[in-house]
């Protein structure tokens, strides 16, 4: 994996390394300056624009704002969201490999803006390295000088625990995260069921007390913050971006990997600068824009800025920044059609619209990609685009009619000559 333009992975800082190296970097600064000030902090976030890195671009400050004005009886928790699991998704993985004591700083820093004195961080478990490094760097902040201060200002312990996730798609799911937090498996399944809302869990979270949700990138952005001032993130953005961004760039591309760059960088950018361009040498076709349950952009999209609000104009969304390139001459029902499938696997199953729903997708996917659709088929799948947005807890359902819905805007010719 390459990395460019080190705010959040800055080399010095890398994990592995003894905590006091990490120090000597520059590293517990932002902490230092917050106990001074723990109030600031939301204010810095806010004046930042930091958005939620875990696909949501929802303003950081307004959920923090909601569980500081909660009160803390007995505790407020903090969960550091680190189950990634989608398709084309590999950022969280990296930067806790590489940079777990930035990480652990980001969530003490949120924990003193918003009173909270559970930290819990949820990792996917099969990242196993990820999880390695942030053991060990979680123990060598246990009864450190850090956490105490952190503790002091807060005027309460904080504890911080590990908990190894769902190894589920659907358990990245914010409610279901808390779910499994609190080893609530429902039916005996593997893996845990979304929460219905309200109540939000600002309000009501892990065993009813009020919890904070952030992913890892969000969290690693924070001590930069408010070490360098609002201000300063911002103007790292491109247009309307504030600060930067990874993003993680695979399929069909020279140089795969994630990539730090500003918040706003041109499609063109990434892929043709920083990705060196298409490995097989062919035109491009498409790109899978913010993970396969979002947009689908092509070759006339390559000069959007890949930023929360550019994308959003264009009906879709920056999600995890996962950026996956499809080169001329690849089905795009096939591919389409391994998503849905992907999607109709990772379906709790819960919302009797979703599992039915996703599931009749990807056997109408399949029978047409293999030949044995029927215009029938399609005129199926195109009122199941209509009827299924808005009708499960979670977002999944929503991303599969995405994912479906881009496919025929761009490639309905695909599907017709599939059908032939
Ligand atoms: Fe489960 Fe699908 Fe309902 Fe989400 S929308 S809660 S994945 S059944």
């Amino acid at each position: 994996m390459e990395i460019l333009n080190t705010n959040l992975l800055h080399p010095r800082q890398r994990v592995g390394e003894h905590m006091q190296r990490w120090q000597e970097a520059g590293g517990g600064e932002a902490l230092r300056i917050a106990v001074r000030n723990p109030a600031s902090v939301l204010a810095s976030i806010k004046d930042a624009d930091l958005r939620g890195l875990g696909g949501s671009g929802f303003p950081v400050w307004r959920k923090w704002e909601a569980v500081a004005n909660e009160t803390a009886d007995p505790d407020k928790y903090l969960v550091c969201n680190g189950n990634e699991d989608e398709p084309g998704t590999f950022k969280d993985r990296l930067l806790l490999e590489e940079t777990p004591h930035q990480i652990i700083e980001g969530a003490l820093l949120a924990a003193l803006a918003c009173g909270i004195s559970r930290i819990v961080f949820y990792i996917n478990p099969d990242l196993t390295r990820s999880l390695a490094a942030l053991k060990a760097a979680l123990a060598q902040w246990q009864d450190g000088e850090l956490l105490k201060l952190a503790s002091d200002a807060l005027g309460k312990t904080i504890r911080m625990e590990l908990v190894p996730g769902s190894s589920h798609y659907i358990g990245g799911e914010e409610t279901a995260a808390m779910e499994w937090i609190e080893g609530r498996l429902s039916g005996g399944e593997k893996f845990p069921f979304p929460r219905g809302k309200p109540p939000y869990p600002a309000q009501c979270g892990i065993y009813g007390c009020p919890t904070l949700i952030n992913n890892i990138e969000t969290l690693a952005h924070i001590p930069a913050i408010v070490r360098n001032g609002a201000d300063w993130f911002r103007k790292q953005g491109i247009g309307r971006g504030a600060g930067t961004k990874l993003y993680s760039l695979s399929g069909d591309v020279l140089h795969p990997g994630v990539y730090e760059l500003p918040m706003g960088t041109t499609l063109r950018d990434l892929i043709f600068v920083h990705g060196g361009g298409l490995l097989s040498g062919k035109p491009l076709k498409a790109v899978f824009t913010g993970g396969p349950s979002n947009t689908l952009l092509t070759p006339d999209d390559l000069d959007v800025n890949l930023d929360f609000e550019s994308l959003r104009e264009r009906g879709g969304s920056l999600g995890t920044g996962a950026m996956i390139v499809v080169s001329d001459g690849t089905g795009m029902v096939k591919r389409v059609a391994e998503y849905a499938r992907f999607f109709a696997h990772s379906s709790c199953g819960q919302c009797p619209s979703c599992k039915t729903g996703t599931a009749t997708i990807s056997r109408l996917l399949d029978r047409i990609d293999t030949g044995r659709g029927t215009t029938a088929d399609l005129a199926t799948l195109e009122t199941l685009c209509r009827m299924l947005p808005g009708s499960g807890r979670c977002h999944l359902v929503n991303g599969v009619v995405h994912l479906l819905d881009s496919s025929f805007l761009h490639f309905r010719h695909e599907y017709q000559q599939a059908l032939k």
